[in-house]
């Protein structure tokens, strides 16, 4: 009897023991939990704030790099006479262009509008798409065409 009572209160003791072990485990286990789950939703913030970043980052640059054409354009304008190298072939791309879109102009039964560079039909005064009062003349005109660019840009 005696030894009976000794031996559940050393079982039970045990069982106490044991029950805690348990407890700590399942608390340390929801510890591991909680802190893994803080662990990924930091994770997951700092990839939102990455990408949200590296957005951030390519506008930017893309400003960056709208404000050098507009720079690089401006630049050209204030020295468009200039016999630099790569003034010079802005200078010779740009006639080519004009030449090619007179070329397109008459192709359509058309001529080019000087200013705008809109296709307008042979027989009418004004452009239909600026304004401008053209020529009567279109031999004239297109004779001038890679020549007189600088007076017809302004
Ligand atoms: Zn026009």
């Amino acid at each position: 009897m005696k030894n009976n009572g000794i031996t559940i209160i050393i079982i039970y003791g045990l069982v106490i023991r044991k029950g805690d072990q348990y407890m700590d485990f399942f608390d340390k286990l929801g510890d591991t939990i909680v802190s893994a789950t803080r662990e990924m939703s930091d994770k997951a913030k700092d990839v939102t704030d990455s990408t949200r970043m590296q957005y951030d980052i390519r506008k930017k640059k893309q400003d960056i790099d709208k404000i050098y054409r507009d720079l690089g354009k401006k630049y050209y304008e204030d020295n468009k006479d200039s016999d630099d190298e790569t003034i010079s072939s802005v200078r010779e791309l740009l006639a080519e262009v004009k030449d090619l879109e007179t070329q397109v102009a008459n192709l359509k039964g058309g001529r080019r509008c000087p200013k705008c560079g809109a296709v307008v039909p042979m027989d009418s005064g004004y452009c239909n798409k600026c304004g401008s009062k053209l020529s009567e003349s279109i031999f004239e005109e297109e004779d001038e065409a890679g020549e007189s660019e600088d007076k017809e840009e302004k």
